[in-house]
């Protein structure tokens, strides 16, 4: 049996952050992970190049029952903090669209870091280690592994959302919450794309391919971003950004046009008496095969001239406010993130210790704030790893 101080639970972004904290305060700490390596989903992040934060992080973007939980935690350690981390290692970054940050050469550099930050403050990770059972005990916790059994002062769960389970995704977090009779609300796959009804897919398989700048909303969120058909559904950014919104069953508005006013382009096209065909008019702004599958041919086939203000009206609907309502999602087995987790209510935005237990703390993905795609995963997991590290 081994007494130690602070045993963590998933050795990965929140797991290692509040590790290196906890250590760095002289506390002995152990990470353990069931995995072959640390760090498994950072490697794999941002194509390979780990997205690891972006320069604006607000509540905003982030999806939670409690939406201002998240806020203590990124006022104490910020992406101004953890780009201070990247920039002390030399991490050669660049920036994308929307204030994205990703490493030049590989994610593999974050790792490192991270695994060197470890290693200074004396963090002992240990890999291949099954969780058995976890116990409350007079003066901590005893957590059964495979490898034995440990005893420690405090509980840090890190062990991430059901995503990717071939990635080693498991729901271990949310079975210990349970245990302990924490809430937890209801996961679900987020940043996740579409599949789509039989009949619809049979419409928009052949527009597989097709990539272009739209506008999609679900209820009051809406996203502006790419949207990309392929052969099994709906993709694209945007589409997975607002996936982390939708609800089965529920439809999407798309405006294909987010920045012509079709209505007032066609009139004028019929107030100078135009003969072009409606699908000439159309195809300057949209690819020929999308305009098919959206519009009826014949009114594709009318002229500018011959069109009613309803079927302009019709034409501009079509476009302006496209409405699909997906089958559902590819769900857990190509999600980024797991959306919902454990109950914010449960923990405090200062420390992510449990309210009902002493000594237990959740950080990262297990803990229902859900980041926007961009970076704000992984800023959540190094922010909430970073508060629970000051008081392990
Ligand atoms: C393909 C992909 C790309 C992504 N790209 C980005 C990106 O570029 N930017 C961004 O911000 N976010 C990205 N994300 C999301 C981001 O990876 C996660 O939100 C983040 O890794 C969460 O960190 P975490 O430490 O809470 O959990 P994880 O990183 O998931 O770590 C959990 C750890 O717990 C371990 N574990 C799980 N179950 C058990 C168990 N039963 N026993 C022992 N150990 C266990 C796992 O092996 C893992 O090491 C991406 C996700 C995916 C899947």
């Amino acid at each position: 049996m081994m007494q130690t101080d602070v045993i963590v639970i998933g050795a990965s972004a929140s797991g290692l952050m509040c590790a290196i904290e906890a250590g760095k305060r002289g506390r002995r700490v152990i990470a353990l992970d069931h995995a072959n390596k640390s760090c498994k989903k950072i490697l794999i992040s941002g194509g390979g190049r780990c997205n690891f934060t972006n320069l604006d992080i607000s509540a905003e973007n982030y999806i939670s029952h409690n939406p201002h939980f998240c806020k203590s935690a990124f006022s104490r350690f910020s992406q101004w903090d953890f780009i201070g981390m990247v920039e002390k290692y030399q991490i050669a970054y660049h920036e994308r669209d929307h204030g994205q940050l990703f490493c030049d050469e590989s994610a593999k550099l974050i790792r490192d870091m991270l695994e060197s930050e470890c290693e200074k403050a004396g963090v002992h990770i240990q890999l291949e280690t099954e969780i058995i059972q976890v116990s409350q005990i007079p003066l901590g916790f005893e957590v059964t592994t495979n490898r034995g059994k440990l005893h420690g002062e405090s509980l840090v769960i890190a062990s991430g959302g059901i995503s990717i389970p071939k990635m080693g995704a498991t729901p271990l977090g949310y079975k210990i919450a349970e245990q302990f009779g924490l809430n937890v609300c209801q996961p679900f796959a987020g940043l996740v794309p579409f599949t789509l009804h039989d009949h619809d897919k049979a419409r928009f398989a052949p527009l597989s391919g097709i990539a272009l700048d739209c506008e999609v909303s679900f209820r009051q969120q809406s996203f502006r971003e790419n949207l990309l058909f392929t052969h099994r559904g709906l993709s694209g950014p945007s589409m997975l950004q607002i996936s982390s919104y939708w609800r089965a069953g529920e439809t999407l508005h798309v405006n294909l046009l987010p920045d012509i006013d079709l209505n007032q382009v066609l009139d004028q096209y019929k107030q100078q008496s135009s003969r072009l065909q409606i699908k000439t008019i159309l195809a300057q702004h949209l690819p020929k095969r999308l305009i098919v599958a959206l519009i009826d041919v014949k009114l594709l086939e009318q002229t500018a001239a011959n069109l009613s203000s309803q079927q302009r009206l019709q034409i501009a609907g079509s476009i302006h406010d496209w409405q699909i309502k997906p089958n559902g999602t590819e769900g857990y087995r190509t999600a980024e993130v797991t959306v919902g987790g454990v109950d914010t209510n449960e923990l405090s935005s200062k420390t992510m210790q449990s309210h009902k237990i002493n000594g237990l703390y959740f950080v990262g993905e297990v803990v229902d704030v859900t980041g926007w795609l961009g970076g704000y995963n992984f800023q959540w997991a190094w922010s909430s790893g970073w508060c629970a590290g000051q008081y392990v």
